[in-house]
């Protein structure tokens, strides 16, 4: 077949392509149910589950809130439950869903089939509940074990939610789990956001008490994630060797009208998107996600979903499992979902603002600055907090949301830039500012904003405006972390939030006792404390444009870091100053950062390298032959012509256009080529090489490859472009 015929199909197959109708949920008459009669139907509750006698649940709440340990006897009761529910709604297997190192998340299914004499049965045993062991030798451990260690344990966690995950011919339900070597040590994401979420908890209630709630008795990290993502055709896709390998494009040629116009930015969503998006839902709410907002995004093709928050460890799990379900469900529309932070050159990439706050069982949110702020003292603290933690910790904040894919979209103008600082609006640094002149505040009356149109309704101005510019942002009664990639494992960044908020607020915690036992009244002490933290901190605080060039060079005179690529951040991460915070707040052991640390920038290399190979394979496959098929093209005619006396200047000026872009594209290419075989002494030198030697000519190879895509007849171009990926649908 022809290649225009191949493209040509593709384009009229996806073109046609209807709106594929979901199965909404329906009672026994056929009619539509609401959302709140099916929501988390597909969710076992170990709270306030009526299956459970009163006194088996009281101690399941007691372990759930770690007042007692789990036994193998309650283990068992829960265990037949659990199981009675799930072949109920017709699971044939149950899995252990774990998040090794890798990013993403793993899962290794067993049927419940067991055999009691020769009688089949389904069992589900309370061990097989509470610990499995799978193979571990293939996950990476970064060096923390010998392959003959090649023992993993996966150990149920009770705090984040049982689901039955459906598939086409049968359903499996998965039991969220840690995963920890034969020696304790975490191979996961979740077992150090635990111990997190523990330490908050202690020490957050601990601050609570001091300054006099003592009705607080548990404290957690909450969060909820906005999730950005891009819709291809899966046709195109298919087509596309750089997106299914890489997930952006490394080849492509931007079309005239991209994002200029922020004509798709909350404009109407395309019908087909718009059944991809509502039956996804249904799939997230049976799942108990509760899904809240959906919108386009600045680019086109690209959109974003965003849940209600929740406890930081069950949103972590949520949003992998959004993600799974995104993924899935697109299929399902004939779409590929792409999580990339950059799928296409020059348009606007995806992150994946994670919003933060601690809140505390009597229902405080230690972030809420109610209506004076000026006065709230307890805010106020916890607010200046999170400057000295943001500022102390800033290389832990980098390194944390650094990654191969985000190192494209951080510092581009769309994105926050990799200098973290803090964005916390006028009023709230106003209040703060004070506390350094010693001055009093007096509130403004809080302006109205006019919309000039009568008929809609006055609003009161926030106390935050909107800053999209800020890597760190105060947005009301939360901070968004909005540095964080779309692709991220969310655990991981808020692992290192959490531990660097810990690290101030024990400090703090002692600063406190000390004030109240002289005899200092608490608001008098509370003041001191925002006093001492603000004073320390202001510099990381700035309203301003992130975006700016100016920015780079003020946050530089300020002293603040300013580490452009993951490389250069997880180098700084390693630095023992950098990280022993973590070690000490016993989130993560000294073996599992160096793993950490290790699986990080090899992840990091090996990533790059699978980029940079398979753009040199494209541009050979693809790129050059399309070329040279207009060069031969180009050529004949120029020889026709001269035999007809005629004149063949266009065509030789074209022809020596295409021989220049063809002669440079190919000499790249090949040292590219002779970089990447190249013997490297360590995993930083490479990581370092790949980033300031190759990947600037990885970039130019991608120009070059664009300016021939741009002079070659669309007839002789094989593969979908960025027109058909983004605009046909
Ligand atoms: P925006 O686009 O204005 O940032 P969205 O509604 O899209 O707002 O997303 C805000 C996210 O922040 C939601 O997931 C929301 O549930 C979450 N959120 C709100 N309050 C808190 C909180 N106290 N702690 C953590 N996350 C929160
Ligand atoms: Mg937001």
């Amino acid at each position: 077949m022809s290649i225009q015929i191949t493209r040509g199909t593709t384009k009229s197959q996806v073109f046609g392509r209807k709106s594929i109708s979901e199965d909404f949920p329906t009672n026994s008459q056929g009619k539509h149910l609401k959302v709140s009669q099916f929501f988390a139907q597909n969710v076992f509750k170990l709270k306030n589950n009526r299956d459970f006698d009163s006194e088996t649940q009281e101690r399941i709440n007691k372990v759930l809130i770690g007042q007692e340990t789990l036994d193998k006897n309650l283990a068992k009761i829960i265990a037949d439950k659990v199981m009675n529910w799930a072949i109920d709604k017709g699971a044939t297997h149950f899995c252990h869903w774990f998040q090794p190192l890798t990013g993403s998340t793993a899962e290794k299914h067993d049927a419940f089939l067991s055999f009691q004499g020769d009688r089949p049965i389904e069992k589900l045993s309370a061990s097989q509940l509470m610990q499995g062991e799978p193979d571990a030798s293939s996950f990476p451990n970064g060096g923390s074990r010998s392959t003959f260690e090649a023992r993993g344990y996966t150990c149920w966690d009770l705090t984040s939610p049982i689901f039955i995950k459906d598939g086409t011919n049968g359903k499996t339900l998965c039991i969220p789990t840690a995963f920890i070597s034969y020696h304790g040590d975490a191979l996961d994401v979740k077992t150090p956001l635990l111990r997190s979420m523990s330490a908050i908890n202690e020490h957050a209630t601990r601050f609570l008490n001091l300054i006099g709630h003592k009705e607080s008795n548990n404290v957690i990290a909450t969060c909820g994630c906005e999730q950005e993502y891009f819709l291809v055709d899966k046709s195109f896709y298919l087509q596309r060797e750089d997106l299914v390998m890489t997930g952006r494009t490394l080849v492509g040629s931007l079309t005239a009208k991209n994002q200029q116009l922020s004509d798709h930015y909350f404009g109407t969503i395309p019908e087909r998107v718009l059944a991809f998006m509502q039956d996804c839902e249904i799939e997230l709410y049976k799942l108990g996600i509760p899904a809240k907002t959906r919108h386009n995004e600045v680019a086109p093709g690209q959109f974003e979903i965003a849940p209600i928050f929740s406890d930081a460890n069950t949103a972590s799990d949520q949003n992998q499992l959004l993600m799974a379900t995104l993924k899935s469900i697109a299929e399902k529309h004939d779409f590929i979902c792409l999580f990339h932070e950059k799928p296409f050159a020059d348009i606007n990439g995806s992150g994946k603002h994670l919003n933060w706050s601690l809140s505390d069982n009597t229902g405080i949110n230690l972030l809420e600055p109610g209506s004076t702020p000026h006065e709230n003292y307890r805010f106020l603290t916890m607010v200046s907090i999170v400057c000295e933690a943001v500022k102390r910790h800033a290389v832990s904040l980098r390194a944390a949301i650094g990654s191969h894919s985000n190192d494209h979209r951080l510092g581009g103008h769309e994105a926050p830039p990799s200098i973290i600082s803090v964005f916390l609006g006028e009023t709230i640094k106003n209040i703060l500012d004070k506390f350094l002149s010693g001055e009093d505040y007096t509130p403004n009356e809080q302006e109205m904003i006019d919309t000039g149109a009568g008929q809609l309704a006055q609003f009161l101005k926030d106390n935050t405006d909107r800053n999209r510019t800020s890597p760190f942002a105060f947005t009301g009664n939360k901070f968004e972390f909005r540095a964080v990639g779309s692709t991220a494992n969310v655990g991981y960044p808020l692992t290192v939030l959490n531990a660097a908020v810990l690290d101030v607020l024990k400090e703090t915690n002692t600063l406190i006792d000390e004030k109240i036992n002289s005899g200092m009244n608490v608001t008098e002490t509370l003041k001191e404390v925002i006093a001492h933290w603000y004073k320390s901190s202001h510099q990381v605080v700035f309203n301003g444009d992130g975006y700016s060039s100016e920015w780079v060079t003020e946050a530089s005179q300020r002293g603040l870091s300013n580490l452009r690529t993951t490389v250069d951040a997880l180098v700084e991460f390693n630095k023992k100053e950098n990280h022993e915070h973590l070690i000490k707040l016993g989130i993560y052991r000294e073996r599992e950062f160096e793993s950490l640390y290790n699986v990080n920038l090899e992840k990091f290399n090996t990533c790059r390298e699978i980029e940079f190979r398979t753009q040199s394979k494209m541009v050979d496959r693809f790129v050059k032959a399309a070329a040279f098929r207009f060069k031969s093209e180009l050529a004949s005619l120029m020889i026709q012509l001269k035999n007809l006396n005629q004149d063949s200047g266009v065509e030789e000026q074209s022809l020596v256009s295409i021989s220049n872009l063809l002669t440079k594209i190919s000499s790249l290419n090949s040292d590219l080529d002779s970089l990447i075989n190249k013997d490297y002494s360590s995993e930083e030198e490479k990581g370092s090489s790949f980033t300031t030697k190759l990947l600037p000519m990885s970039e130019e190879i991608l120009g070059l490859a664009g300016e021939i895509e741009d002079i070659v007849p669309d007839i002789h171009w094989s593969i979908p472009s960025y027109f058909d990926l983004l605009f046909v649908r």
